[in-house]
This record gives C-alpha cells, structure tokens and sequence, in this order.
C-alpha cells in the first residue's frame, strides 16, 4: 500500500473511530489531510417525504467530492470490524425510508458542488446535446440552466425538486415516458463510486455491467456522482389540454390512441376524479375556468370520474401550427361533451407545475404531513380489474391527494437496467398508477395512517398476484424482493456481489443486509 493510500485510510480509521465513540459535531482530519465533513446533528437525514419511517444515523457526510465518497467507501470495504452501513441521500423525497442508514452514515449529496455543464450539438466535437450535471442537483436546477441555452432534458418527473442521483436510480417517470422512456432511457454515462470505493465513469460501452445496474439500482450498487444526460431543443410554450370522462373503458381507450400519436403529442397523463377536493387541487397550476360540476352521487351510489391531460410544445422555431395540432388531436377524443379544456403556459410552468400545488398545500399545513404512497405498474390487460380494486379500496369521498393513470410503452426501456415492469410479454401498454394520499395528522392519527398501509399491502399484495409491479418499490421481506425481481433476481443478486459485496450501500432499502469482511 502507497503512503499516502495508507495515511489516507489511517486518517479515516481515525474519523470513524472518533466518529462512533464520541459525542463531538464536526471532527477534522488529525493528520492533516482534507478533513472529511462528518456531522452528527442526523435529524435531517432520519426524516424523509413519507414521514412513515425514521432511522437515525450516527452521522452524515456532506462530501465536498467523489474521492470523500470513494475515501469513506474504500475504508468500510476494506475494514474487518466494521458493520457500517451509507446511504447516498437525494433531495430525501423516499416514502419509506429508502434513503435512510439506521445507526449508519447517511451521504447528503447536496454538499458536493453544483454542477452543470451544457453542450450543444454542433459545437466543436459533439454530435449530439447533452448535459453533465452532479448527481445530488436538482432537476429544476437543470432545467434553469438548461433553459438558458434553449435546451432542456427530454424526460421528467412531475416533480422538479428531486435529485438528478435520486431519480435515476429509481426510474423516472412523467407523461413524456410514452415517447422518450424513463429518465433511466435518456442517460448516456454516469460517474459512480461503487460500494468498494472504486471510482469508476461508465455507459453502455464502458462499463456497461455499472452503468446498466446503478441505473433503476435503487442505490444498490454505487452512488452517482455525476450524469450525462440527453437533451432536446426546449419549446417556449406548451399547449396544455384537460379532458373529462365519466367512463373508464373510455378514458383509458383515448389515452391508448394519445400515446399512439408521439409525432403530435408530447406528453400524456391523466388522474381519477374521486371528489370535489381532487378537482380543485388539479387545477392549482391549470388556469382554465371549468364549467365542470361533477355529481359524485347518483342513484344513491358514489361515482368517480376521470380526466386526460396532454400537451403539445410549441417551438417558435418550427413552422407547425399547434392549434391545429391541439384541433386534431381532440377531434378524435370521446371526452363527456365540452368538457375539454385548452391553456397555453411557458414551458419552465409547464414542467413546474406541482411547484404551484406544492405551495399551496404548504400554506395550508398539508404538504409536511405523512404520505402512505402507493406506485405501481399494471398491465394493460388487468388495469381495469386494477382501479375496482383501488375503488373498493378506498372511501373516494374522504380520499385526498391524486392517483394518477397513465400508459407507457415497454420498449422505450432498455432491459439491461436494474428497473423491472411486469412480465406480461404481450402487453406493449403498462400503465403506471399513483395513489398520492396525503394524510391530516389531526384526522388521521397514527392507528389510522396504519390501516392505511395495511389496505396499501392489500392492493399491493392483490395486485402483484395478477401481474403488477411495484413502482419505487418497498418491500419488508426477502421473500417480497425476491418475487418483486422475479426472474430478474439472479442478476441483481450478482450485480450486488460484484459492485457492493458487503452489503453497506442503501440499507434502507432492506433489500440485503450488511456483512463484514470477516463474514464474507
Ligand atoms: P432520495 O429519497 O434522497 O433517495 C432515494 C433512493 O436513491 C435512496 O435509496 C438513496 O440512497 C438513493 N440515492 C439518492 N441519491 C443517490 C445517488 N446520487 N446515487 C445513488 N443512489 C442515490 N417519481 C417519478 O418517477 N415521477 C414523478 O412524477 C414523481 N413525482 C414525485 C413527486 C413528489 C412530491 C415526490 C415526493 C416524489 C415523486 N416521485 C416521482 C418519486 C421520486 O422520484 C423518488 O422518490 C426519488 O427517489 C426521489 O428522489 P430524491 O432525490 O428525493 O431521492
């Protein structure tokens, strides 16, 4: 071993011994070389979105780069004592405590510089636009600074203020999925520090094994310190359509045909009308005036509705007239007659929009609550049989939050990720289903919020016996990740072995558990 390999992994035995026998805050580098900025006020990175699960960890580093990454890792893999656990933390918008490391080291990625580097197609060597930008920035952040060069990435999620290495390693999702894919679809290389410390730059001809692990990887095999991400000229404005239904069959036949229109259509998702609060909480970033007065009662029964939305970009640069396009595209809808609505917004609102419902919520006390969230795939032959399911399930009057549905289609992603869909092979159609249920503490205390992840188990549990898959999924037995991975196991297994060994990264994900050199 190299001096300085050496004095490097002394100074760092130092920390960590320090580190877990003291009560001190900050610790620098008693030997004089770049201290590591361990911190031990864990509130923070024990607390995620869901506010279901809390797990402290002993402490956090904020890296400053990916060799404090790399140092850290290196040691831990390399220590026969040590059952420490890291876990790499986005912008902590889990539900389940996905970025938590119980009595572990939680890796807060907003400490290590912002950066984002644009290149456009063109420019000196580079034949196609893309983006390099740090794995802990947010994607609005990439989207400010993309935007100043007319550019901007061509998949999203709906949300903006999530982590560039958060969303990556989950999937990625928004109504642009049905023509770009995921996020996961539209990377062309990552810079990771893998679970042994390496680190390593790959794509899908460098390394190619990493890189198609780490991406959908549920932070199981390296943490992502870096992104190379495919982008688009940005349009100016969007023309953003709402379409109500009062027919599944319908509503899920219209989104069918939307998506079979990608040189048209731009994006296509679409949501369950359960009771008048679902209405308006859509329309917080919508401003079209709705003459929309659903009756959620009729014939002594209850009755949901659902609505469509698409938007089509209008780019000032290209000679297409989107009025038109919007026309003709609606002409074929079978919508509920003039319930079909057209605004025209900026783009950066566009893809900002649950800022708006964000801060609205926030005002009225109801965003830092918790959120037994629900995701997951379904294909298009079960996803009728898959909202009764949802519907019996939950009481639609009372129910708050949206539960989004729409369709993707299965070869916009590339099978060599870590991701998995459902397996029905006949089904090009799968539909991605979100239950967003936001809870009141006041009216939901803690037995509530459990029966409600009980009847989350149920759906889930029915659901995955007909074919589904969970979506960012969560599961507390071996057994319920192993029938999650399906025949797709062993390579996740062996894409563990080979990357992560020992079992320290992303503990919170209970997936495997942690073993020491000695064990191993
Ligand atoms: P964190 O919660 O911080 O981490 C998630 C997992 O990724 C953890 O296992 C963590 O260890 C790991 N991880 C974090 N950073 C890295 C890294 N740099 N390298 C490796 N592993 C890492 N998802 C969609 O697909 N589409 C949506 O439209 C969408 N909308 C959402 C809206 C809201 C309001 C919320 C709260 C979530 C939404 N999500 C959506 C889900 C979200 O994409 C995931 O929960 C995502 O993992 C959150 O990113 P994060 O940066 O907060 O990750």
């Amino acid at each position: 071993m190299e001096i300085a390999q050496f004095c490097a992994r002394a100074n760092i035995l130092v920390l960590l011994l320090a580190l877990f026998c003291s009560p001190c805050k900050f610790i620098q580098s008693p030997m004089g070389l770049d201290p590591l900025n361990f911190h031990q006020n864990t509130n923070t990175a024990s607390m995620d979105f869901g506010r279901i699960h809390f797990s402290f960890p002993s402490a956090i580093l904020r890296p400053k780069s990916p060799a404090d990454i790399s140092l850290l890792l290196s040691f831990l893999s390399g220590s026969s004592f040590s059952e420490v656990t890291v876990a790499a933390r986005g912008a902590g918008h889990s539900i389940y405590g996905q970025a938590q490391a119980l009595d572990g080291i939680v890796i807060e990625m907003d400490a290590m510089p912002s950066n984002i580097e644009v290149h456009r197609k063109g420019e000196g060597e580079v034949d196609v636009s893309y983006v390099d930008v740090s794995g802990g920035a947010l994607w609005i952040e990439l989207l400010e600074e993309s935007l100043k060069h007319r550019l901007a990435p061509r998949s999203w999620t709906d949300y903006l203020y999530l982590s560039i290495g958060g969303t990556l390693s989950i999937g990625g999702i928004s109504g642009q999925a049905f023509k770009y894919g995921p996020q996961i679809s539209n990377v062309l290389q990552l810079d990771v520090v893998t679970g042994k410390g390496e680190v390593v730059t790959c794509s899908p001809t460098k390394s190619s094994e990493l890189f198609y692990s780490v991406l959908g990887g549920l932070g199981q095999f390296g943490i992502i310190t870096s992104a190379r991400i495919l982008l688009q000229e940005a349009p100016e404005k969007v023309k953003w359509v709402r379409a109500f239904y009062d027919d599944v069959q319908t509503f899920t036949q219209d989104q069918e045909l939307l998506i079979s229109m990608p040189n048209l259509v731009d994006y296509v998702e679409g949501f369950i009308v359960l009771n008048d609060q679902s209405l308006n909480s859509f329309t917080t970033a919508f401003p079209a005036h709705l003459h929309f007065a659903p009756e959620f009662h009729s014939e002594g029964r209850s009755k949901v509705y659902y609505c469509i939305e698409y938007a089509v970009h209008d780019h000032s640069s290209k000679d297409i007239n989107t009025d038109q396009v919007v026309e003709e595209v609606s002409r074929q809808m079978r919508n509920l007659p003039s319930q079909l609505y057209t605004v025209e917004v900026s783009y950066y609102d566009f893809l900002n929009r649950v800022r708006m419902e964000e801060m609205s919520l926030r005002s009225a006390g109801l965003w830092e609550v918790p959120h037994p969230w629900l995701n997951m795939f379904v294909p298009k032959s079960g996803i009728s049989e898959f909202i009764d399911l949802l519907l019996e399930n939950i009481s639609a009057e009372e129910f708050e939050g949206p539960v989004l549905i729409y369709p993707v289609l299965r070869d916009k992603w590339d099978r060599n990720t870590s991701m998995v869909l459902p397996d029905a092979a006949d089904d090009q159609v799968v539909y991605i289903v979100g239950m967003l249920r936001s809870t009141n503490q006041d009216s939901c205390p803690a037995d509530c919020l459990q029966n409600l992840l009980q009847t989350n188990l149920r759906i889930t549990g029915a659901a995955s016996d007909a074919g589904a898959k969970q979506y960012i999924p969560h599961h507390s037995s071996p057994a319920g990740w192993f029938s999650h991975f399906g025949r797709h196991w062993n390579r996740f297994a062996g894409r563990k072995a080979q990357f992560d060994p020992l079992g320290i990264l992303a503990p919170g994900q209970g997936i495997f558990s942690r073993r020491s050199v000695s064990s191993s």
